[in-house]
């Protein structure tokens, strides 16, 4: 046996027995939205929500987990990410439709979402143009064009680290721009969301338009993770959703600092979106870190604003 297989052998002795998938060393670029990154070390794809929790209650405490939703807001570095990388399947991503509020597992796409509800006449249009997981969607406390997503929110189930299924109500927890208090080690499981009634074709209209916004001004067809950093606070929309003044704009910095189309290695800043940075085709993550880094000293120097990274680094170099 070689040195390789003994160690997988000895790390498959010590996890739980699951009915899901597990795989060592599996490439996380394939799924990243950037097409890069290392391996997990481990990778589990629980079948079912107690599948997960049984697996957690009886993981070592001391092998650090990870969740993935569909890794559109994430660079994973190239060392990969060490201990459990759990991805939720297709047993987590059904849509049911309730009286007042629909249920939604976090595996579901959020375009999905958007339209299969627009069909009913339950409009989540500003979910269209957002191409993550609602896993990660409550996480991020994503949104656009003035909605976020703990708008709609009502509440949700959470499997904490040690295995417990909670269910929880969204005043239980705290959202800002992009931010939520949930803790990195718990994984959604299922959102309930308030629903909004609205014409069908009103709807479809809303998600044509934004996807024809997003057509002319971002580079949707190039590898990114959209936007790589907040605006800055206090002049836009940080923190505080109702702040109006979106005089300021960290695109708006990084071009006035002369970086559009600035390259290192593969990466690249987009020429046609200065806050998103491009995987041109062979960039390595540390490409990406370090052509993120650069951007916030330049800009830093041209007019002293420390812009904060939107998109999260993770793994090891
Ligand atoms: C072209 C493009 C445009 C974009 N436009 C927007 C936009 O307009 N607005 C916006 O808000 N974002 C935008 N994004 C960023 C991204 O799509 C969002 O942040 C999205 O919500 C991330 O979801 P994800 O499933 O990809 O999460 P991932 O990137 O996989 O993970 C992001 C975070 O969520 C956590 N997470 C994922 N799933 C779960 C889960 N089940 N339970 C607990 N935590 C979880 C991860 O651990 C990680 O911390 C854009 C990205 C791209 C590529």
């Amino acid at each position: 046996m070689t040195d390789k297989n003994s160690k997988i052998n000895d790390i498959n002795n010590r996890l739980p027995k699951v009915r899901g998938v597990i795989r060592y060393n599996f490439e996380l670029s394939r799924l990243s939205w950037l097409k890069v990154g290392g391996p997990a070390e481990i990778f589990f794809q629980p079948e079912d929500p107690d599948d997960l929790s049984f697996f957690l209650k009886n993981l070592d405490t001391n092998i650090p987990i990870f969740v993935i939703g569909a890794c559109s807001n994430l660079i994973i570095r190239d060392g990969g990410i060490p201990g459990v990388v759990i991805k939720l399947g297709k047993n987590f991503s059904k849509i049911k439709l309730y009286k007042n509020n629909v249920s939604v597992g976090a595996a579901c796409r959020d375009s999905y979402l958007a339209q299969t509800c627009a069909k009913e006449g339950i409009d989540f249009s500003f979910l269209r143009t957002i191409p993550g997981n609602l896993g990660g969607a409550v996480k991020m406390n994503a949104g656009c064009y003035g909605s976020y997503l703990s708008d709609y929110l009502t509440g949700l189930t959470l499997i904490k680290r040690d295995g417990s299924i909670n269910n929880m109500k969204a005043s239980d927890l705290k959202f800002s721009y992009r931010n939520s208090s949930i803790p990195d080690d718990s994984i959604i499981t299922n959102v309930f969301l308030k629903k909004e009634i609205e014409d069908p074709l009103k709807i479809e209209m809303k998600m044509t338009n934004a996807l024809e916004i997003r057509n002319l001004s971002q580079p949707i067809k190039d590898l990114s993770c959209g936007s790589t950093f907040r605006n800055p606070i206090g002049r836009s929309s940080l923190e505080d959703k109702y702040d109006n003044d979106h005089s300021l704009k960290a695109w708006k910095l990084i071009d006035d600092a002369g970086l559009r189309g600035t390259k290192l290695g593969g990466a690249m800043v987009s020429k046609i979106h200065t806050n998103f940075l491009i995987n041109t085709g062979n960039a390595t993550a540390k490409d990406l870190e370090d052509l993120g880094n650069f951007v916030i000293k330049k800009v830093r120097k041209n007019c002293g604003i420390d812009l904060k990274w939107e998109v999260k680094r993770v793994g090891k170099n």
